[in-house]
């Protein structure tokens, strides 16, 4: 029997890498994260809508569908209990023609499939008085969908495993794991200070490293890797007031919830994501493209001033699947897929990731003690 220095090491502190500590740190399991970036939070979850999606549109029995549910249910509660701020706003989901009526009417379908609480279906006219100046046919609301702070959800989580003993180590980039004869790993981390060091469980949880760093373990066929792909987006944040207070979307576009509005919690009007395919990591927004903003926009926003629109930030989802391509489950990796036991890797958390990680800790951390 092996003596490990830890019982587990997650690979990044995103929302998820956090989440997935925080589950195993509270089962009693002294964790370490090992995180590349000098700080938490730096990934996807830092360049995202932080929406807290109720879990409308995802297919019924998918990972997306229970783990968007329960972890919206965990977050609302853990985001009371530790302060941090959020806003339990509602959105609407808008037809802006006749011939998007039966698209939102499938979305309020799906969502009572996958157990959303409150869903209701309203005229143009009950959307409009919800929300003067929305252009809108008929509208489902949500009622559970929100906004709120990922960085203090992170930091909260951050907290927690600390507290329960664990540590998240920053500025220290996992390199390359070699499973032990009779269990557990031995990890090589880099940085300024590299370190080895051996651990029971392993958890990969790097966002748009998923695909490298299941690479740089001993073992993980190259077969079971799957293709990684960029799916970038950008947003345009509004001069001006902030035109209404729910969370506004049109129904979505193929590969993503698609271009929706938001107030965030300063109270400023921002628009996106869109979704284009790019071959590197590269977070510019192009100008360029607010005729585009203007007019997607127009159609649920006919009040839209010209000129109101300015280039914000970008954000890239870890894509499993391409242009025209069916989107794909999360993938949570165990064993049976990679054949090394006390792995989990995770592959493809795009949306709704960040609202869905606590669930995707529980399940991580319950799978892992399944198999022990
Ligand atoms: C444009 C956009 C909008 C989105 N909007 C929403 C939304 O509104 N609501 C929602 O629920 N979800 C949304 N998502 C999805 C959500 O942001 C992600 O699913 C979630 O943030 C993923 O978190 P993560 O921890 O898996 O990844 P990350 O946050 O990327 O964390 C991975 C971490 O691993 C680190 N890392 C990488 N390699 C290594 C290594 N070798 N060693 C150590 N550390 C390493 C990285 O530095 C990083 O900190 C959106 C995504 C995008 C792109």
């Amino acid at each position: 029997m092996n003596e490990f220095d830890f019982d587990a090491c997650v690979v990044g502190a995103g929302a998820v890498g956090l989440a997935c500590g925080y589950a195993l740190a509270k089962r009693g399991l002294s964790v370490v994260v090992l995180e590349g970036e000098r700080a938490i939070g730096q990934g996807v979850s830092s360049r995202n809508s932080e929406v807290v999606h109720g879990g409308l549109y995802y297919p019924t029995g998918s990972l997306k569908a229970r783990l968007c549910v329960a972890g919206r249910r965990a977050l609302y509660p853990f985001l009371d209990v530790h302060k941090v701020a959020y806003r339990k706003c509602g959105k609407l989901v808008v037809a802006t023609s006749d011939a998007e009526i039966a698209r939102i009417e499938a979305i309020a379908a799906q969502a009572r499939a996958n157990g959303v609480e409150g869903i209701v279906e309203i005229s143009g006219a009950d959307a409009r008085a919800m929300e003067p100046g929305l252009n809108a046919v008929a509208a489902v609301v949500s009622p559970q969908s929100g906004v709120f702070d990922s960085h203090g959800y992170m930091l909260a989580l951050q907290g927690e495993i600390e507290d329960a003993g664990g540590a998240v180590v920053t500025g220290t980039p996992f390199e390359a794991a070699r499973p032990l004869e009779g269990g557990g790993f031995r990890i090589h981390a880099g940085g300024e200070a590299p370190t080895d060091m051996t651990v029971r469980l392993l958890v990969t949880a790097p966002g748009l490293s998923a695909q490298a760093v299941a690479a740089c373990i001993e073992g993980f066929p190259a077969a079971e890797i799957p293709k990684l792909h960029y799916g970038k987006g950008v947003y345009f944040r509004l001069t001006g007031r902030a035109p209404f207070e729910h969370l506004i979307y049109p129904p979505p576009i193929p590969g993503a919830l698609g271009t929706h509005y938001r107030k965030d919690l300063g109270g400023q009007a921002v628009f996106g994501p869109d979704l284009a395919y790019v071959e590197a990591e590269d977070y510019s927004v192009d100008p360029a493209k607010a005729a585009g903003f203007y007019e997607y926009v127009r159609h649920f926003w006919p009040g839209l001033p010209d000129g109101a629109l300015s280039p914000d930030y970008a954000g890239i989802r870890p894509k499993l699947h391409g242009p025209g391509e069916p989107q794909p489950d999360f993938r949570i990796d165990g064993p049976q897929a990679h054949g090394l036991a006390g792995l989990i890797a995770l592959f493809g958390i795009e949306s709704p990731g960040l609202t869905s990680s606590l669930a995707i800790g529980e399940e991580v951390a319950k799978r892992l003690a399944a198999a022990s």
